[in-house]
C-alpha cells in the first residue's frame, strides 16, 4: 500500500506554491517527521505535515504521478503538534507560507548535511554530563517586592507583564521563577529571550552560575545568529531532545523545538529587535504570548519601559474599560534602595550657538572623573558627521544610489552610505566645484569622542593618570569579540568616559557609572513616526538606569542624567525627570486613542520595490483597487501608496501602503483574502522587483 504524504518545504515566498506538497511513500510517516524530498532537480529538506492518507491503488484511473519521498532523517523525534501549530499560526498571521516559516526555524545543517553525514552526526556519542567549572554565586534572598511578584507568578496563570524599574531585580525574578519550574518538574524546559545576546554576555553567565552547578554544564544552551552552523545544530538538538532545560536566545529562539516547555521569559519586551525585519516579519514577543497559551506555559514579559501595547494589555479595570489580558506586576524600587539618577535638563536655546557640551555639564564630568567615577555619553548617531558639505557651491555628500547622505568617517577617511554600504575615500576637494573648503555638518560619535578628548585633556583620574575615553558603536565593534572586550574594559574601570550609541544604554550592569548625558535627542520629539517618542523615552530611561546601580558606592553627590535639548519643557522630559513611565504612557495612549493608532487599531504595510517610483506605487495602487470592495465591507482602511521615508536605496525605488482597521480579526480576514490579488497583480506588474506584507509594523 502506498501513502500520500503532505510535506512542507521552503518554496520561494511568492512562488504561489505556498502550502504543503504531496509525495508518495511506501510507509506512513508521523506528522513532524523530517524528510528529504525531490523538487524539480533538487532535493529539499521538508517536514511531514498533516496526516498520511493511505490509498489503495486500484489501477483504474491513473493517479497524478506523485514523486516518492527520497529519505527520512532517521533518529529524530518528529516535531510535535504544538510546534507545527505555532509555525502554522505564524505563517498565516504574518502572511507567509508555512514551509518558509518551518524551514527557517530549523538549523541550516539539517538541510545541508547529506544522509551519510547525518548518520555520522547521530553516531557521535553523547559525552558524559560535564561538571560545571565556573564560580558558584551566593543566591540573594528576594526583596519584598520580588517575593510578592514571585508569589503572583506561582499562583496565577498570566501572561505577566513585569514592570520593574532598572535595577529592581527583574533578572533575579526570572532566575527564581525558572528555578521553581525546574524543581517542580524534572522534565520542564524554559525559554528565556533577550534582545541581543552580545550586548549582555553577563546575563548568560548569571544563568549558568545559577543553574549549572545543580543541573550540569549542559542544562543551558544558547540560540542566536552568531553561533556557527554546527553549534546551532548541537544546541537545537539538545533543546529538541529535552536534554537542555533552558534555552537562552534572541528572537529566533521563539521557534525552538522544546517538547516540555513550561515557562517563557521575554526580557526587555519593548525592544524593537524582537521584530524580524525580513522574510516572515514576526514579533517574537507576540508569538511568545501565543506559544505560551498554546502549550500551557507561563509567560513573563519584563521591562522598565514596556511597549505601549503591553502596557495597554495589562491595564487594570476602569469604569469605562474591562481589564487587559495580562497581569501587571510592579517592582518600583531598586535593590538596595539605590536612587534613580536626578534628571537635569539643559536648555540649549540659552547656550552659545554650536555648543556641544554646556559648561555645567563639562564641569560635572570633570569632577566625577577626578573622583574615579564613570560617565556615559549617549549620541545615537555613528560616524564623524552625517554629512560633508562644500561651503562654496553647497555640494553635499549624497549617496549616488540612495536618497540619503553618506556619512563622513574620519578614522578611515571614507564617505560611507549606511543604507547601501557604498563607500569611497573622502575627496580632497569638492567634487562639484573643486573648492578645498569642504567640512562636516552635524556630529556623530567619532567626532564626539575626539572633541571630548580635547575638552577634557587636562583631567586626571584619582591615580594621576590621564583620562581615558572610549567609544562603543557599530563601527568600533565590527570585529568579532570586540564588543565583549570593550565592555569588559568598562566593567574593569579602565575607561572613564564611554561615548556611544544606544548600544551602551541597554541592559548593562555597569557598577561605577554615576553620570549619563544624552545629546541631540530632539529629532524624535517631532518625528513623523508615531512610535518615535515611545522609543526615545525608553532609550533615555534605559540610559538613566545605567547610573547608580551600586547603592554601596559612597557618593559625594547623587547620580545624574543630563539631557541637552531645545525643548526642555516637553512633556516627555517632564515624565523622564519624574522617572514616571506610567504618566508618559498614559499621555501617549491618550493621543493614540484619539488618533485611533495602535494599540487602538491594527496596522499592516505592503511595501513594494521597483526601478521606478511609479512602478512601485502603480502596483500598490492597483492592489488597493482590487481590495477596495472587501476592505469596505470589513471596514478596513486602505491608504494610497506613498514613497518610503528613504525612498531610494541601492538604486531601487521603494513605496509603501498602509492598511488599518480597528479589528484585528477583520484585518487578518482581509489580508488572507487579498493575498491572492497581490500575487496575481505581481504577474501583471513585471517591473516590481519584490513586495512584502508587514503585519503589525514597528516603523511606518
Ligand atoms: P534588573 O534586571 O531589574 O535591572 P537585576 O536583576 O540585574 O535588575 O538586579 C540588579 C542588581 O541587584 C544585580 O547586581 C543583582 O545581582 C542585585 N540583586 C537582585 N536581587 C537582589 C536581592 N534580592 N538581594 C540582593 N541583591 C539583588
Ligand atoms: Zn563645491
Ligand atoms: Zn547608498
Amino acid at each position: 500500500m502506498s501513502h500520500q504524504i503532505s510535506v512542507m518545504v521552503h518554496t520561494p515566498a511568492h512562488s504561489g506554491i505556498g502550502g504543503a506538497l504531496t509525495y508518495e511513500s511506501g510507509t506512513a510517516h508521523t506528522a513532524g517527521t523530517l524528510v528529504r524530498v525531490p523538487l524539480g532537480s533538487r532535493e529539499l529538506l521538508g517536514v511531514v505535515w498533516g496526516g498520511a492518507a493511505p490509498h489503495a491503488d486500484s489501477g483504474e484511473t491513473a493517479p497524478m504521478q506523485l514523486r516518492a519521498i527520497a529519505s527520512v532523517l532517521e533518529g529524530l523525534t518528529p516535531l510535535n503538534a504544538h510546534w507545527r501549530q505555532l509555525v502554522q499560526f505564524a505563517a498565516s498571521y504574518y502572511q507567509r507560507s508555512a514551509g518558509e516559516v518551518a524551514l527557517a526555524a530549523l538549523p541550516s545543517q539539517l538541510r545541508d548535511l547529506s544522509a551519510e553525514q547525518w548518520a555520522r552526526r547521530l553516531k557521535r556519542k553523547p559525552k558524559v554530563v560535564a561538571a560545571y567549572e565556573g564560580t558558584t554565586q551566593t543566591i540573594p534572598t528576594p526583596t519584598e517586592e520580588q517575593a510578592q511578584v514571585l508569589a503572583d507568578i506561582a499562583t496565577h496563570k498570566g501572561p505577566f507583564l513585569l514592570f520593574g524599574n532598572t535595577g529592581s531585580g527583574k533578572t533575579e525574578v526570572y532566575l527564581r521563577a525558572a528555578q521553581a519550574v525546574l524543581e517542580h518538574n524534572p522534565q520542564a524546559q524554559i525559554l528565556v529571550m533577550v534582545p541581543e545576546i552580545n550586548l549582555t554576555p553577563q546575563l548568560e553567565e548569571r544563568f549558568r552560575a545559577r543553574f549549572c552547578p545543580q543541573w550540569g554544564a549542559d542544562c543551558l544552551v544558547s540560540m542566536h545568529s552568531s553561533l556557527t552552523p554546527a553549534q546551532r545544530l548541537k544546541n537545537w538538538l539538545a533543546a529538541h531532545s529535552g536534554e537542555a532545560r533552558i534555552v537562552l536566545g534572541t528572537r529566533m529562539a521563539v521557534f525552538a523545538s522544546m517538547p516540555h516547555l513550561q515557562l517563557i521569559v521575554v526580557d526587555e519586551e519593548h525592544d524593537p529587535s524582537y521584530k524580524q525585519q525580513e522574510g516572515a516579519r514576526y514579533s517574537a514577543r507576540d508569538l511568545a504570548i501565543y506559544r505560551g497559551q498554546l502549550e500551557g506555559a507561563k509567560v513573563i514579559l519584563g521591562s522598565a519601559t514596556p511597549s505601549l501595547e503591553s502596557w495597554h494589555h495589562s491595564r487594570p479595570v476602569t469604569t469605562s474599560e474591562p481589564a487587559g489580558r495580562y497581569m501587571r506586576l510592579a517592582m518600583p524600587s531598586r535593590v538596595g534602595q539605590g536612587a534613580l539618577p536626578l534628571v537635569r535638563r539643559v536648555d540649549m536655546n540659552r547656550q552659545p550657538y554650536k555648543t556641544v557640551f554646556s559648561n555645567h555639564l563639562l564641569d560635572a564630568m570633570r569632577e566625577r572623573v577626578t573622583r574615579g567615577e564613570q560617565i556615559l555619553v549617549l549620541l545615537n548617531r555613528r560616524g564623524y558627521a552625517p554629512v560633508l558639505n562644500c561651503n562654496d557651491c553647497g555640494w553635499k555628500s549624497e549617496c549616488p544610489h540612495c536618497s540619503a547622505f553618506r556619512v563622513f568617517h574620519k578614522l578611515d577617511r571614507t564617505l560611507r552610505c549606511h543604507h547601501c554600504g557604498f563607500t569611497q575615500p573622502v575627496p580632497r576637494a569638492c567634487p562639484s566645484c573643486g573648492n578645498l573648503d569642504i567640512s562636516p555638518l552635524g556630529r556623530g560619535t567619532e567626532q564626539l569622542e575626539e572633541h571630548l578628548a580635547e575638552l577634557l585633556a587636562d583631567v586626571r583620574r584619582p591615580d594621576g593618570e590621564p583620562i581615558r575615553i572610549a567609544r562603543i558603536d557599530a563601527d568600533s565593534t565590527r570585529l568579532k569579540g570586540e564588543l565583549e572586550r570593550q565592555l569588559a574594559e568598562v566593567h574593569a574601570g579602565a575607561v572613564d568616559v564611554l561615548v556611544g550609541t544606544q548600544m551602551i544604554a541597554k541592559g548593562h550592569d555597569f557598577r561605577r557609572v554615576t553620570l549619563v548625558a544624552a545629546l541631540n535627542t530632539d529629532g524624535a520629539l517631532f518625528s513623523s513616526d508615531f512610535r518615535a517618542p515611545e522609543r526615545l523615552f525608553s532609550l533615555l530611561m534605559q540610559a538613566a538606569g545605567r547610573a547608580g546601580r551600586d547603592a554601596t558606592m559612597n557618593l559625594v553627590s547623587p547620580c545624574e542624567m543630563w539631557v541637552q535639548s531645545h525643548h526642555p519643557q516637553h512633556p516627555l522630559f517632564e515624565a523622564l525627570k519624574q522617572h514616571d513611565y506610567p504618566a508618559f504612557a498614559e499621555q501617549q495612549l491618550k493621543e493614540r486613542e484619539q488618533a485611533t493608532l495602535p494599540p487602538f487599531s491594527f496596522q499592516a504595510l505592503v511595501r513594494a520595490e521597483a526601478r521606478s517610483q511609479e512602478a512601485a506605487q502603480g502596483f500598490l495602487n492597483a492592489a488597493r483597487e482590487a481590495g477596495a470592495a472587501l476592505a469596505d465591507e470589513l471596514m478596513v482602511d486602505l491608504y494610497p501608496a506613498v514613497p518610503m521615508t528613504i525612498q531610494r536605496v541601492a538604486n531601487i525605488e521603494r513605496a509603501q501602503m498602509l492598511i488599518e482597521c480597528t479589528s484585528r480579526k477583520a484585518l487578518q480576514h482581509f489580508l488572507a483574502h487579498w493575498q491572492a490579488d497581490l500575487h496575481a497583480l505581481r504577474n501583471a506588474h513585471r517591473q516590481v522587483i519584490r513586495w512584502a506584507v508587514d503585519v503589525d509594523p514597528l516603523a511606518i
